[in-house]
């Protein structure tokens, strides 16, 4: 049969083109697309040498081979797989019937549509391109070819211009050699990349190949000094030079052993070469699943968080293999934000290679490994929380911050987070200054008390110190001491627990019901009463800064206390607002004054001789500002504030 000419079927003349004219950069990937086009050849014949023992002749040994010429300036790249006759290479190659080249003109078509620039090149960048991505680096392409089983060969070449050929051709040996002609841009001295160079070619496939199961083999000439008959190198003979072939893939992914076979160092190794790691993981997954979606999954907590773990840089995300090729770093797509310190990789057969992101975001086997993992991930801390409280306490340490905030996101996000997570939460107690769950707190309230108290600052002795917390610490009230801002707003959204409601120390009425906060609670409303238009007058002094003055009932041995409105901001959540840059949000402040301390007398008389008087405007002024200043609030003037504190000294 003589050589034919073809044309390409339009589509697949539109996505030379691109190839051929894109920007796009990453040129380097068409190496892990032919090997991986390569090693499914090879898939596909070991599959069908299963049942058929004879096809594989006396070639028997799978493999790849890397061949670079510099002077030829070419690459091949050879499987000894399934092969294709020369309908195969009309069908395969010549037209686009797969669904990865499909989507990507569909996606294109899309984008012309809408009149987005059709080269762009995270568009392309988005697609396993396969074959057709060889011509991101290649002149002509020529691809020989012998189906197993079959005796004729053929040989397919094309520059991409529209047309290829084939033709029968002589080839000893079954299956695929892929030669590339490069464009000068990709070879010799003065390229950009050289796609000849042998150390070049390691490096990539290590990066993308590693794990291809067969091994990927390339020539090497190595220089050497002759030896002795004793093994010694003998001084001064010449150098002498000889090929040597070496396997560039360690074909053995460690997640594809047995779990039991494998060491706890090999683990530890993994994840520092694999994941940058520098100490042992906190805690290991290796799971293997068979079921409707299959895969393998290998994750670690890391055993400290890194430093940038709430910031904009911090990008999580687990990689993706499918069949141990990868395909895609930091999938954002499988876990849930709030598991974003999660490092590992999953490997599944069914996730393609040929496929967006987007597609593949959207893929429901994505979803279902997502879902899967989240649930083995949330069970294993909620053992760890049961049975091993010290570690999980360290888990907690590195990483509580990241389920708070996943709690506090839900209310954006809906669904079902928040069950999900509270019992995996922990804050300080007042108790005994240790870490506590919500359903320890719970268990150990006494009847009466109808709401779960918590009080923030910024640390525990600041708490300690809240003139508020003193009743509570008397009655001996448990207060969960919460000391980081995000805390207030996880204990936000979650409003209640076991039908418990939430509240803060510094807001409206702790509502206590036993028969002595009845009974002084009756008494402040008294004292609230008679003492009406005093208060009344140290609101009207303070002016804007506060929305209400009253009576306290949470008071002890301290003179006042700022608190926030039952709705609304609390202070603290308005300071994180403040930091923040945000100063929007303000809480509604509350002045409440200890009806039982000597300064209220004072109070009651500096008015009584008139409300107009300097005195009584700096001792409300004072007043307010050291309620501040207990709240951990700098005062607005801070040196008026030392000159009404001198003039008082001084008298
Ligand atoms: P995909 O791999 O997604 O199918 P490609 O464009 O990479 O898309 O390849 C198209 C088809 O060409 C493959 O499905 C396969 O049938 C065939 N093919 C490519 N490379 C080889 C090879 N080395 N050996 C045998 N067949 C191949």
């Amino acid at each position: 049969m003589a050589k034919e000419t073809h044309e390409f079927q339009a589509e697949t003349r539109q996505l030379l083109d691109l190839m051929i004219h894109s920007i796009y950069t990453n040129h380097e990937i068409f190496l892990r697309e032919l090997i991986s086009n390569a090693s499914d050849a090879i898939d596909k014949l070991h599959f069908e040498s299963l049942t058929n023992q004879d096809i594989l002749g006396d070639d028997k040994s799978f493999e790849i081979f890397l061949v670079p010429d510099a002077k030829g300036k070419t690459l091949s790249i050879s499987d000894n797989g399934i092969g294709m006759n020369r309908e195969e290479l009309v069908e395969n190659i010549g037209t686009i019937a797969k669904s990865g080249t499909k989507a990507f003109l569909e996606e294109l078509k899309k984008a012309k549509e809408s009149g987005q620039d059709v080269t762009d090149k995270d568009m392309i960048g988005q697609f396993g391109v396969g074959f057709y991505s060889a011509f991101m680096v290649a002149e002509k392409v020529t691809i020989f070819t012998k189906k197993a089983g079959e005796s004729e060969a053929w040989r397919w070449e094309s520059t991409a211009d529209g047309s290829y050929t084939i033709e029968p051709a002589e080839k000893d040996r079954r299956g695929t050699t892929i030669t590339i002609q490069l464009k000068k841009e990709f070879t010799g001295d003065e390229a950009e990349e050289d796609f000849t160079d042998t150390y070049k070619l390691q490096s990539l496939v290590k990066k993308y190949s590693d794990y291809v199961r067969y091994p990927i083999k390339m020539n090497f000439e190595v220089e050497e000094t002759p030896k002795d008959e004793n093994g010694k190198e003998i001084e001064g003979a010449e150098k002498i030079k000889r090929t040597e072939v070496r396997t560039l893939n360690s074909m053995q992914p460690l997640w594809t052993r047995n779990k039991s076979d494998i060491k706890e160092e090999e683990y530890t190794e993994f994840f520092k070469h694999q994941f940058h790691e520098w100490d042992k993981p906190m805690e290991i997954f290796h799971t293997k699943a068979e079921g409707t979606v299959e895969y393998t999954a290998l994750l670690e907590i890391p055993a400290h968080a890194p430093f940038n773990l709430y910031q904009q840089d911090y990008e999580p995300g687990l990689q993706l293999y499918s069949r141990h090729v990868f395909i895609m770093d930091k999938c954002k797509d499988l876990l849930p934000d709030y598991l974003r310190f999660m490092k590992g990789l999953v490997d599944s057969p069914d996730l393609s290679l040929n496929i967006s992101r987007e597609l593949l975001q959207q893929s429901r086997e994505l979803k279902a490994i997502g879902r899967a993992l989240e649930k083995n991930i949330l069970k294993s801390l909620a053992r760890k929380l049961k049975n091993s409280r010290e570690d999980y306490e360290k888990f907690w340490n590195e990483y509580g911050k990241s389920l708070k905030i996943g709690v506090y996101n839900s209310m954006y996000s809906g669904g079902d987070t928040i069950d999900k997570l509270k019992d995996l939460l922990l804050f300080m107690s007042s108790k005994d200054g240790k870490l506590v769950t919500l359903q320890e707190y719970v268990d150990r309230m006494p009847e009466s008390q109808k709401k779960i108290f918590y009080a923030t600052a910024k640390d525990k002795e600041t708490i300690e110190q809240l003139p508020q917390m003193e009743t509570l610490r008397d009655k001996g009230i448990e207060v969960l001491y919460l000391l980081d801002p995000v805390d207030e707003f996880a204990i936000e959204s979650l409003r209640t627990y076991a039908e418990k409601p939430f509240h803060s120390i510094s807001r409206g009425d702790l509502g206590l019901d036993d028969a002595e906060s009845q009974e002084v609670k009756k008494e402040t409303e008294d004292i609230q009463k008679k003492n009406d238009d005093l208060l009344k007058d140290i609101k009207e002094a303070l002016g804007a800064k506060v929305s209400d003055v009253k009576v306290s009932s949470r008071l002890k041995s301290s003179a006042v206390c700022l608190v926030a409105d039952e709705a609304g901001p609390s202070l603290s959540m308005e300071q994180t607002f403040a930091d923040m840059k945000n100063p929007l949000f303000k809480a509604q402040r509350i002045l409440e004054i200890n009806p039982h301390h000597e300064l209220f007398t004072k109070l009651q008389s500096l008015h009584s001789a008139g409300k107009d008087s300097q005195d009584f405007k700096d001792y409300c002024d004072l007043l307010y500002t050291q309620a501040l200043l207990i709240e951990g609030i700098l005062p607005e003037n801070p040196v008026d504030f030392a000159g009404k504190v001198a003039k008082l000294m001084a008298k």
